[in-house]
């Protein structure tokens, strides 16, 4: 990376949805110099969500979209600078190459990130808030029908189905929450799992039971998707009894789990296999001065609340860290 019209900052945040902004409003609440650096494509997941009835203070369902409009707000009134450029390259090993060379180099460690546009930023300290994007199921058709019945996302998507027939695949949160969404919009809606019993919480589990329109396909493991020129349907085989059936529907809304954007700082910290950014409980990450918040650094809980939670800690740490080597 090259130095030339770099931006110093004392904070970089990466990642717009509920952890990074949270962040930012904490990291400027402590006096540092904030930057957000937010992705159009994948987006927060929380967009995908047009009711969310558990985070506190909204005793009325919100939309995904209306509670990060408000964090954004809310961050920007404080002096965070959100932009909406995504980090392509990141330079954050420890004593990075591209530390300058100032009097006191011991104190002025800087973390090195490039982004889409083209700007090259230094910051004193690094969260990664970048969350997590959806699993595939693999199969040969799935790319070839994306935007054509193949979904990932029922809130963006489930519109073009109203009064079709359509099917989830997945026993999840995720899952659960998208084929309750789409129950409203869709004609039926067939959720396909591939064990005995949903792993979704009680209380999602039990709408999708009271649901009139929601099929449950269990022991089911999709084969194949079927269509031409957009989905026509789906084969799916029962792992009891080995019978693949067609199921006729016009959308597939994949709902299998996430892959967390870590892949950017793979080989300059410690990252599980599946993944995610191993952290301590104060959000430190194995580089000092890296931290890291939300569903990115969360095999666990993964939610909107969790990850606002983690965002605060991580920007309370990070500014202990800059107070610490100054
Ligand atoms: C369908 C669905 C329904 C849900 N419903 C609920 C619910 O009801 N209640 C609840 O609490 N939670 C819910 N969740 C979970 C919740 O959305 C997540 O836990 C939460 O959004 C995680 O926040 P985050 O900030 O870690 O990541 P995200 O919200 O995923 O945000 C990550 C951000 O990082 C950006 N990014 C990624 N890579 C880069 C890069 N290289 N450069 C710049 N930016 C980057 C992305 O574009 C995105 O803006 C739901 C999730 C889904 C998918």
């Amino acid at each position: 990376m090259t130095d030339s019209a770099s931006e110093k900052i004392d904070l970089a945040i990466i990642g717009g949805g509920p952890a990074g902004l949270t962040a930012a409003i904490y990291g400027c609440r402590a006096g540092l110099s904030t930057i957000v650096f937010s992705s159009a494509v994948p987006g927060s997941q929380l967009l995908k969500t047009d009711a969310l009835e558990n985070f506190p203070g909204f005793p009325e369902p919100v939309s995904g979209y209306d509670l990060l409009e408000k964090m954004q707000r809310q961050a920007v009134k404080l002096g965070a600078e959100v932009r909406e450029d995504e980090i392509i390259a990141a330079d954050i090993r420890e004593n990075t190459a591209n530390n300058e060379p100032e009097p006191d180099a011991s104190k002025t460690k800087l973390f090195c990130l490039k982004t889409d546009s083209g700007k090259t930023i230094k910051a004193r300290s690094v969260i990664i808030a970048s969350g997590a994007v959806p699993r595939m199921l693999g199969l040969p058709d799935e790319q070839r029908l994306l935007g054509r019945g193949v979904s990932y996302c029922a809130v963006c998507d489930g519109f073009f189905f109203r009064r079709k027939p359509v099917a989830v695949i997945g026993g999840g949160d995720t899952a659960v929450g998208e084929a309750l969404y789409l129950a409203k919009l869709a004609s039926e809606v067939h959720l396909v799992h591939r064990r005995s019993e949903l792993r979704a919480a009680a209380s999602l589990a039990e709408k999708v039971f009271a649901s009139k329109n929601i099929k449950l396909e269990l022991d089911s493991n999709v084969v194949a998707i079927k269509g031409e020129n957009s989905v026509e349907g789906i084969y799916v085989k029962n792992s009891k009894t080995g019978i693949i059936s067609e199921i006729p529907v016009s959308g597939v809304f994949i709902a299998i789990g996430q892959t967390p954007s870590s892949a950017l700082f793979a080989g300059q910290l410690e990252i599980s296999p599946s993944g995610i950014i191993k952290t301590d409980n104060r959000c430190r990450s194995s580089v000092p001065g890296v931290f890291a918040a939300g569903d990115v650094a969360d095999p666990l809980y993964r939610q909107a609340i969790v990850a606002a939670a983690s965002g605060a800690k991580a920007a309370m740490e990070a500014a202990e860290y800059l107070k610490e080597i100054h």
